[in-house]
């Protein structure tokens, strides 16, 4: 294991279990794609897939190519979804990968069959309809020519349309039964409009498909489930990953002394602050600084200062026996305490995801110990 003043722990084996969770709360009879877009919201498609591979997943979500070009290293044969519109030059470069695309209307269609048949395929493609009201990639069958793109879509003989999408706004109930409700509708117009065939209707993420069966369609889209940071109510589900750094040094400063940058906190009493190898060049954003907790020997502690690019300070003094090498987690458990997605997300202002994503992406990631 090469030195690393941070890391994020990947429990492959709370993923595992999530997956076990969500299938039951789904029941049977509806198909799951797991996504692992972001590399796996940050925990590695490396690590993940096997997981989703032993437990019989057969389709996973994508947004790069590098996913999926992981995910048939890692032996996967099953389908691969892109979630969000592709560039020509990506849907040229996938041509090996077999990616299921996903396309945005009429002329970025064009995008796409030009780019399987400069590599000699017919891509298989889901079309996005605008049907949530999200207006970000799919026909809004309100807009004037929408009967026209679809039946052009339809009619393009490079393509093979086999889907119709949409995905939700918001993560509220009603919301989401009212989108579902539109979905239903609309898809079966566009659907009519683009294929004889009937075409797999799907719109549902985690929340949505946990919270209200009736958006589940032929097919859920489920990834923050999986990665155990979801606001469903889902009893049981673990997060998948820890951010951990170690207590690198321990200096004491007398009362009255401010700390770090712009002086933003000032000392009210003799105190030990230790270094931590990590700042917001390692993706733990500024936002948390002076206000997000960390855990050392099982006690939380503040940090205190609004972060260096890559060192930040905790305040150790209520912490009895804390010393250099100690372990310090940042996001999941130690011992019986835990930082969770909920403190992080009101110590930073934004979701979980928006910090976790980059930590895996920036920071060496580690299997988790297996408990085994
Ligand atoms: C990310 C994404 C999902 C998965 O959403 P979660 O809330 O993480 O379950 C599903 N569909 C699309 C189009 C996405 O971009």
């Amino acid at each position: 294991m090469s030195a690393s003043p941070a890391w994020v722990e990947v429990d492959t084996a709370a993923v595992a279990h999530n997956l076990r969770a969500v299938r039951v709360a789904l029941g049977p009879g509806t198909p799951l794609c797991a996504v692992v877009k972001a590399d796996a919201y940050g925990h590695g498609t490396d690590l993940v897939v096997p997981v989703l591979i032993a437990h019989g997943v057969t389709c996973l979500g994508v947004t790069s190519n590098e996913e999926a070009r992981t995910a048939r290293g890692a032996g996967f044969h099953g389908r691969i979804l892109r979630l969000r519109a592709a560039l020509g030059e990506e849907v040229e470069d996938a041509a090996v990968l077999d990616i299921q695309e996903w396309v945005a209307g009429a002329d970025h269609a064009r995008v796409v069959a030009e780019a399987g048949d400069a590599t000699g395929r017919r891509p298989r493609v889901h079309v996005s309809i605008n049907a949530t009201g999200i207006s970000r990639d799919g026909i809004d069958l309100d807009v004037p020519d929408a009967a026209a793109q679809l039946t052009a879509i339809g009619a393009d003989r490079r393509l093979s349309v086999v889907g119709v999408a949409s995905h939700f706004p918001r993560e509220d109930a009603e919301d989401v039964r009212t989108g579902a409700r539109a979905f239903d509708a609309q898809s079966r117009l566009a659907g009519a409009l683009l294929s004889t065939r009937p075409l797999e209707r799907h719109c549902a993420t985690s929340y949505a498909a946990l919270t209200v069966p009736e958006s589940r369609f032929d097919l859920v889209r489920i990834g923050a489930a999986l990665y155990g940071d979801t606001s469903a109510a889902v009893p049981g589900l673990r997060p998948a990953m820890r951010l951990v750094s170690r207590i690198a040094a321990i200096t004491s400063y007398p009362a009255g002394r401010s700390v770090g940058y712009d002086r933003t906190h000032v000392l009210d009493a003799p105190a030990h602050l230790a270094a931590v190898p990590l700042g917001y060049a390692d993706g733990y954003q500024r936002a948390l600084g002076g206000r997000a907790e960390v855990l050392v020997r099982g006690r939380r502690a503040p940090v205190v200062d609004r972060l260096a690019m890559n060192t930040l300070l905790v305040d150790v003094s209520a912490v009895g026996g804390a010393a250099i090498g100690d372990e310090v987690v940042l996001y999941g458990a130690q011992d019986a305490e835990r930082i969770t997605a909920a403190d992080l997300e009101r110590a930073s202002g934004e979701i979980a995801a928006n910090l976790y994503t980059s930590w895996g992406r920036l920071l060496p990631r580690r299997a988790a110990p297996s408990p085994d």
